[in-house]
């Protein structure tokens, strides 16, 4: 990566901020279609309205991705102006859009109070691939959990995403990336999955999703309502850290793909690595994955692994990850460790990651290498972190120097 690119990466252009941001009445987005229906009785819809405004202004919302109540054209004006004037529709403020060499964004969102005490910032990461493109979502501002090789387990906990602050995560990114029809294309017609430029969503972004349950479990029925953003469950996926009694809840109540960030195959170690490990030891929570929901050759849960120096990166290592999840429908998914300012842990060597992968895979598990994106705009996994906490100049000026250096890792 050459001085030039890096530099050209941080000075991507900046996007105007879309709608009336900073309103901090109640938002329509994330409430599901009851409390909707609620709302609209509250607005005085007549009883017998109901049912039809709230599949209207579904439409509108998830499907044809609407942020401005006037766009609204099958809703009265009367019923439009009351709504107008105590709810917002409103995408949060793009702080910050940057695109990486590789095509990655990342977008800083600032979101107003709303009443929940201050306004909050949040990142959020689009990855391009052959064939796919998955979003990977933020669902709190920190992490209480300080897992010892993440920047954000760095940043104490700010608080918990609402589950409208989660899904406008994902309605800004499919603005940004032209992924709503036009205004002109007729009401009804959606984006067929297979030209959209989101397929796929992650919970992989800030924050510990099992911790904040509740918003992000009704976030992500209403990514998958087959009437409005209409992803496949099978194309959304929950990273935890091993947050034991939701695990089986979330197959059970929201029926997303599972990923366990596992990173340790002995208790000592993963203790240090992922101190909620003391709460939940391994045995419990391979327990937990063998019962969850759904689970079947086809329906595999994805172990995270990230490579770790001299730390989990041995052929024993790997013998033991075998011996662990044994009889488990399984994926493995090595991370390079991504490195941040000020973190002492070190990538390991890409020849022991090879070997490490070639020992699994030939013990009959997929084992892909997930290739870094957007290192050098900080959006690989574990590099994100809010403004709140953003490095400071030196800091990352020392955090490209030492970008520069690893170069050749990147290739
Ligand atoms: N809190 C959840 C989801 C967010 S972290 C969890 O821990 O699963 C998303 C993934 O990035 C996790 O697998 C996490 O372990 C991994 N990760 C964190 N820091 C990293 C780093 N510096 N390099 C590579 N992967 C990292
Ligand atoms: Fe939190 Fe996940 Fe980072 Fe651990 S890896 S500190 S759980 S975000």
């Amino acid at each position: 990566m050459a001085t030039e690119t890096v530099f050209a990466a941080r000075m991507a252009p900046v996007a105007p901020p879309l709608g009336s941001a900073s309103s901090e009445l109640p938002s329509l987005i994330g409430l599901d279609r009851e409390q909707l229906g609620e709302t609209l009785r509250g607005c005085g819809v007549p009883e017998r309205q109901i049912k039809m405004r709230v599949s209207q202004i579904w439409n509108w919302l998830y499907v044809r991705g609407i942020s401005d109540f006037d766009a609204m054209a099958n809703v009265s004006r009367d019923l439009r102006d009351v709504l107008k004037r105590h709810f917002t529709i409103a995408r949060p403020e793009i702080v910050e859009e940057q695109i990486s060499n590789d095509g990655t964004r990342k977008w800083l969102l600032r979101f107003p109070p709303r009443g929940a005490g201050r306004p909050v910032e949040v990142e959020s990461v689009y990855i391009p691939e052959e064939g796919r493109g998955t979003l990977c979502i933020s669902s709190q501002v920190g992490c209480t959990l300080t897992c010892s090789f993440c920047h954000t387990g760095t940043q104490r906990l700010v608080r918990n995403l609402t589950a409208e602050e989660i899904l406008s995560q994902l309605l800004l990114a499919r603005d940004r990336l032209g992924d709503f029809p036009d205004r002109d294309v007729p009401q009804g017609a959606m984006i067929p999955s297979s030209d959209r430029k989101v397929t796929n969503i992650v919970m992989m972004g800030m924050g510990e999703p099992l911790y904040n349950f509740e918003e992000v479990k009704k976030a992500l029925l209403i990514a998958s309502d087959g009437d409005g953003l209409s992803l496949s469950k099978r194309r959304i996926t929950l990273s935890t850290s091993g947050v034991v009694p939701e695990i089986y809840r979330t197959g059970e109540e929201i029926g997303v793909m599972l990923a366990i960030s596992l990173h340790a195959v002995r208790d000592d170690l993963r203790d240090l690595l992922v101190p909620i490990n003391k709460k939940y030891p391994l045995k419990e929570l391979i327990e937990a994955c063998r019962n969850y929901p759904g689970l079947s050759n086809a329906r595999r849960i994805t172990f995270e692994y990230v490579m770790l120096k001299d730390v989990n990166d041995s052929l024993e290592d790997a013998k033991g990850l075998i011996q662990l999840l044994k009889g488990v429908p399984a994926k493995i998914n090595l991370i390079p460790f991504n490195p941040w300012p000020g973190t002492n842990y070190q990538c390991s060597d890409w020849a022991q990651i090879e070997k490490f992968a070639d020992f699994i895979n030939a013990a009959g598990y997929a084992s892909p290498i997930r290739t870094p994106r957007g290192r050098d705009i900080l959006a690989a996994c574990g590099q994100l972190k809010s403004e709140s906490e953003r490095m400071r100049k030196t800091e990352r000026l020392a955090f490209e120097a030492m970008m520069i250096a690893n170069h050749g890792e990147d290739d």
